[in-house]
């Protein structure tokens, strides 16, 4: 019978490629917990309409990359494409706002979106996302790119900051009309997708990728340019923050984010190494009231977990393993000294084979033991184990009782 596939998009994630997610997981989260941002476990299904509300009909996710499907009862959900529209309805429906002037979460899991799979793009791919809600000082804005900075360092990742601001209510919409009009003289260099969305969301064309497109908007009028007074300052108050905290930044005015929820503060960290995003976020400070919560300024970011691991160069190493090796009659002693090596917090395999001390041995270097503990009725007897290093040979014997204080 032919083999069974995984699905087109959907891969599996073990080995090498696994302790490279999970140390880039675990590192992103412990700085999380630093900065005081608090878990939330949040279904990967929602209805449609919740990502349809709060990423905008008009994107790509909800265009063309969502997995919708009907549940038996003909209602459409979909599978989460990220995880900001699922935070901001738990955090209405559960009445967060209530506990506390300001909540700041972090989520992680799978994401899922229909598009097509290269290197570095899934159709599952996992992100971690950090959302603050109830503050809209820009000391906010500098915080949370802090992080981002910091979680790269971390991992020694180099990449660069850009930032931009795509202003608010008030001083978008002239902003909106100056580029339109500024798109329709231009419009014989746009791509047709840049024509269809030059009216309905022309600062989209900003962040385009085809060349012409490109080139097209290099003298566009900028937003930064019609900030409004509180859209201006608070911009300017986050430049000046990110000079405090030394983060090499670079303005980027063409930054919009495919998001249409979007406010202020928007900026991506851009791997040095391959050019492509890693880290994406922005504020968002009408995103709650429109799904129906009260007027909360709001602010997040996510972290696509495989492509940063992709860019890992270095893992620490790993835990020594440990082999116990037993022969002879001695498995009473024996499970007392895996278990008192695992008490003091070895990683111990037993040997589930029975040979000779040769093809033992054999079988601990295939299975990358570090320290084969060899056993025997003599060990047994005197309460001691003989400890072979599989790396240079050397063999000694420890005496049991004191095997805690021995530095393995
Ligand atoms: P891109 O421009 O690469 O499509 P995006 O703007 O769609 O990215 P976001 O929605 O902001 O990305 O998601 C944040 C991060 O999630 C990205 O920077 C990337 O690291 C990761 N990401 C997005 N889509 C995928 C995917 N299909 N497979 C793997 N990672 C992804
Ligand atoms: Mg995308």
């Amino acid at each position: 019978m032919a083999e069974f596939q995984s699905v087109r998009g959907f891969h599996d994630l073990t080995g090498e490629e696994l302790r490279r997610f999970r140390y880039a997981s675990d590192t992103i989260k412990s700085l999380l917990k630093l900065y005081n941002f608090e878990e939330i476990i949040l279904p990967v299904i929602e209805y449609l309409e919740v990502f349809q509300r709060s990423i905008g009909e008009v994107t790509d996710i909800v265009q063309k990359e969502m997995f919708v499907f009907q549940d038996r009862k003909g209602r459409l959900l979909a599978l989460r494409p990220e995880g900001t529209a699922g935070t901001v309805r738990a955090y209405i429906q559960n009445r967060l706002y209530a506990l506390k002037p300001y909540v700041k979460l972090f989520y992680e899991g799978p994401m899922f979106r229909y598009e097509r799979p290269q290197a570095g793009r899934y159709r599952q791919f996992h992100q971690i996302g950090a959302e603050a809600f109830g503050i809209s000082s820009p000391e906010l804005d500098a915080e949370m790119i802090d992080l981002v900075y910091n979680i790269l360092t971390k991992l020694g990742i180099s990449s660069t900051i850009e930032i931009n601001s795509i202003g608010c209510r008030v001083c978008r919409p002239a902003y909106r009309k100056a580029l339109s009009e500024y798109l329709d003289q231009v419009v014989g260099h746009l791509c047709d997708v840049c024509i269809d969305r030059k009216d309905k969301n022309p600062l989209r064309v900003l962040d385009c990728k085809v060349e012409t497109c490109k080139e097209a908007v290099r003298s566009a009028p900028k937003m930064v340019d019609y900030l409004c007074e509180e859209c201006a300052a608070h911009y300017q108050s986050l430049k000046s923050y990110l000079e405090m905290l030394s983060i090499p930044y670079r303005e980027n005015y063409h930054l919009v984010r495919g998001l249409d929820y979007y406010t202020k503060t928007v900026f991506e960290a851009v791997s040095t190494e391959l050019g492509i995003t890693i880290i994406a976020g922005g504020r968002y400070d009408y995103l709650v009231e429109e799904m129906g919560g009260p007027p909360t300024p709001a602010m997040g970011f996510a972290v696509g977990v495989e492509r940063l691991s992709l860019l890992i160069k270095e893992l620490p190493p790993e835990e020594p393993l440990y082999m116990v090796i037993p022969f002879g009659n001695v498995m009473d002693y024996a499970f007392e000294v895996v278990k008192k090596l695992r008490d003091m917090g070895k990683k111990v395999e037993i040997s589930y084979k029975k040979a000779n001390l040769k093809k033992q041995l054999e079988l601990a270097n295939k299975l990358k033991v570090d320290f084969a503990v060899l056993i025997g009725e003599d060990e047994k007897r005197l309460h001691t184990i003989t400890i072979k290093d599989m790396h240079t040979g050397k063999q000694e014997i420890i005496s049991f009782p004191e095997l805690a204080h021995e530095s393995l």
